[in-house]
């Protein structure tokens, strides 16, 4: 077992229950949850979609929405305007083009509105276990880069090293344990590496002048 590897299955051992925090019911809303996600955190997210979601409940009513208003149901997410534009779009689109279901590969989903690669990953793999690729966010980023899974700093070219190093099959849970260590420990700011269980594995571990335990 190389570094990685052993990097890994540590991830694997302390958030077994690593996945997607954002609450949906349907793959449309799933869509809806990761578009008002960007920039934006889970919880506010969350917050935001248990009133939208029981607003609008069918495709038809996001294509029949009025933009002022659906502008305003989403605002506290933050960038509204784009996000209200990208959503009301992406329904039409997806019901004149798909028959009212989400695409299932990485190059149609592309298409849509407001949906880039991370956000296509985070979208194919839980809605359909389809994977293609890493969903690279902030988190991912930060952690592969302290971790020496890559030097690079271009999300696209950091998903490619991800992708060299680990295999297919671990993919989609990679970017959720990165996430969750990301949030729980090894934070923006303070990271705690006296207490990360990767500190004699971790190249950057107390590296950090502010670093915490
Ligand atoms: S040792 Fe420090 S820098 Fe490395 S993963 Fe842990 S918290 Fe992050």
């Amino acid at each position: 077992m190389n570094q990685y590897q052993k990097i890994l299955a540590l991830l694997k051992e302390h958030y077994p229950n690593a996945k997607i925090i954002l609450n949906y019911s349907n793959n449309w809303e799933l869509l809806v949850a990761v578009v008002l996600s960007a920039q934006c955190t889970d919880i506010r997210v969350n917050l935001v979609t248990q009133q939208l979601f029981r607003k609008y409940k069918t495709l038809n009513d996001y294509i029949n929405a009025n933009m002022q208003e659906f502008e305003n149901d989403i605002r506290s997410t933050g960038f509204f305007r784009h996000k209200a534009k990208s959503i009301l779009a992406s329904a039409k689109i997806i019901l004149d083009k798909y028959k009212g279901e989400i695409p299932k590969t990485m190059i149609e989903i592309l298409t849509l509105p407001g949906i880039a690669r991370k956000s296509a990953n985070v979208i194919l793999g839980n809605a359909y276990g389809v994977v293609e690729g890493i969903a690279v966010d902030t988190h991912v980023i930060r952690l592969s880069q302290r971790i020496g899974f890559s030097k690079n700093k271009d999300p696209l070219k950091i998903e490619k090293d991800l992708m060299k190093l680990f295999d297919k099959g671990d993919w989609f849970k990679l970017a959720f344990l990165l996430i969750d260590h990301g949030r729980s420990i090894c934070q923006a700011k303070k990271p705690k590496c006296q207490e990360c269980f990767l500190n004699n594995i971790c190249p950057s571990a107390f590296a950090f002048p502010n670093f915490k335990g």
